[in-house]
């Protein structure tokens, strides 16, 4: 994966970590999920493209939230949705 930094990436001073390792989403419906991801705009923690029901990814597009974070441990990247852009920090 290129290692390209996008302006929304670039703006991002302090990362925000989950508040809970729940998937908000998932947590209401009683689903399960893989991996969790916090959104770096609003803090919400949803779950990733391998779960069932990519939370994440629907919440970047429904929002306009442009940039996520694992939320997993010993993981650090960020990601933008519509630069397609990864960078670890
Ligand atoms: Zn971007
Ligand atoms: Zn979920
Ligand atoms: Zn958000």
């Amino acid at each position: 994966m290129a290692a390209t930094i996008c302006s929304h990436i670039e703006a991002i001073t302090d990362i925000r970590y989950p508040e809970r390792r729940v998937c908000e989403e998932c947590a209401k419906i009683g689903a399960t999920w893989v991996h969790l991801r916090t959104c770096q705009t609003c803090g919400a923690t949803l779950c990733c493209d391998s779960s069932p029901n990519r939370h994440a990814t629907k919440h970047a597009h429904a929002s306009g939230h442009p940039v996520i974070a694992s939320a997993e441990v010993g993981e650090r990247w960020l990601y933008c949705y519509p630069h397609d852009a990864f960078a670890e920090y």
